[in-house]
């Protein structure tokens, strides 16, 4: 899950990272609410941000900066409404505006392979790292913080002396890099980013002026997985900016990806799910998803799978594939039955079913008299049979 700037920002705050004061604004009229405080406590200018889960925002067009209550307001206008990438922007962030003096990339992953959070620094900051990455590599340092000990000082140090980040800010960024591994610990997060981590110049009251690191855009994700130990963070997750696709399939507690295939799947167990996949492609298809019902599926959940993989208009042909164990084959072959009476769209469908009340279920399919529907003796005849009826379906489209 991945969550917006402004809960990010106030993730890394909880950790003790510098960030400088935000404010969120859904309208014109408050995102110049929110700036006034800022421009009077002497800021400059207000940097105005659409809050959407996508990057490169700022060569978007979503990121603006004001010099007047009055321009906050004509921006945030501009902003909010925006179609960025494909998502309309709903809220902006407003914070007084950083004089940048540089810019850096800081981020911690989850690097599975080496089982430890891999930290990376890039002196070539606020870019979407993705293309320094393709590009050049080499300009990207990376430690791997202890598995137990975490990122100890020495190695936050050895990040900055490689990302050439100079003494004068060793001590921020040591606190700023150890931070950032609390914070993916803490919040079980598989990603939390810093682009670009600033220096920034400050002008204090007494006319000197100073530099300090402040953490100017922050991206997190969280793993799913670990959700249930974060009601909190749950709660963020933004309906609006998800595929629609996944919230029902998170809502029915079913598996799904979606692929580029024509052959819809519904399998019970991943491995399973997998493994057709496979078998599928040997025989010259291509899956349209991945699906796994789960273990003892109801059939109000066959029907759910039914009008997801149906939601996909390249599906063909549709694989079922059921291991009989603590699902019962009768149970699903019903609710296939039910659920292709109510669908609108008839696509033509191959079922597998082995195991528990195996007999019954084929004898539900066969009284059912659907003809689209052909049943498959083996795993093997099964797939067969589906990319031969998807390849004719593609030829008569
Ligand atoms: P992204 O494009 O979605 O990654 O959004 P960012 O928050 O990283 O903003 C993009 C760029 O806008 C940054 O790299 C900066 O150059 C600029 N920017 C963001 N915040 C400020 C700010 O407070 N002051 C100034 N001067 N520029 C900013
Ligand atoms: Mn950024």
């Amino acid at each position: 899950m991945k969550l917006q700037e402004f809960q990010a920002k106030k993730l890394l705050l909880a950790q003790g990272l510098p960030v400088p004061d935000f404010s969120v604004a859904a309208t014109p009229a408050e995102a110049r609410q929110a700036a006034l405080p800022y421009l009077g406590m002497g800021a400059g200018r207000v940097v105005i941000k659409a809050q959407v889960l996508v990057g490169g925002r700022g060569k978007a067009g979503g990121v603006k900066l004001a010099t007047s209550a009055d321009e906050a307001e004509e921006l945030a206008g501009q902003i909010l409404g925006m179609d960025i990438k494909g998502i309309t922007v709903r809220r902006v962030l407003v914070a007084p505006a950083a004089e940048i003096a540089r810019e850096f990339y800081l981020g911690a992953v989850l690097d599975r392979s080496a089982r430890r959070v891999l930290l990376m620094g890039s002196a070539e900051g606020g870019v979407e790292i993705e293309e320094v990455a393709a590009e050049r590599p080499e300009a990207i340092v990376r430690v791997h913080a202890h598995p137990h000990l975490g990122l100890l000082d020495y190695q936050a140090r050895q990040l900055a002396f490689a990302m050439g980040l100079g003494t004068q800010h060793l001590r921020a960024f040591v606190a700023i890099a150890t931070g950032l591994h609390r914070t993916m610990l803490a919040n079980d997060a598989d990603l939390v980013e810093i682009n670009p981590l600033a220096i920034v110049l400050e002008h204090l009251p007494d006319a000197v002026a100073g530099e300090s690191l402040q953490c100017l855009d922050a991206k997190i994700t969280i793993d799913d997985s670990a959700l249930e130990r974060h009601p909190e963070l749950e709660l963020l997750r933004d309906l609006d900016e998800e595929d629609p696709v996944d919230v029902q399939a998170r809502q029915e507690g079913l598996s799904f990806i979606r692929l580029d295939g024509s052959i819809g799947c519904m399998v019970n167990g991943a491995g399973l799910a997998m493994t057709t996949m496979d078998l599928i492609k040997r025989a010259g298809g291509e899956p349209a998803n991945f699906l796994d019902i789960g273990g003892g599926a109801k059939h109000e959940k066959v029907a759910a799978a039914m009008s997801l993989i149906l939601s996909d208009p390249s599906v063909r042909a549709i694989l079922v594939n059921i291991f009989g164990g603590i699902a019962r084959g009768d149970e699903v072959a019903q609710g296939l039955v039910d659920a292709r009476r109510q669908q609108e769209r008839h696509v033509p469908m191959v079922v597998r079913i082995v195991g528990t009340n195996a007999d019954e279920a084929a004898r539900i399919l066969a009284e059912s008299g659907d003809p689209d529907v052909q049943t498959a003796a083996s795993l093997d005849d099964a797939v067969e049979k589906a990319v031969a009826v998807a390849a004719r379906a593609a030829v008569g489209a």
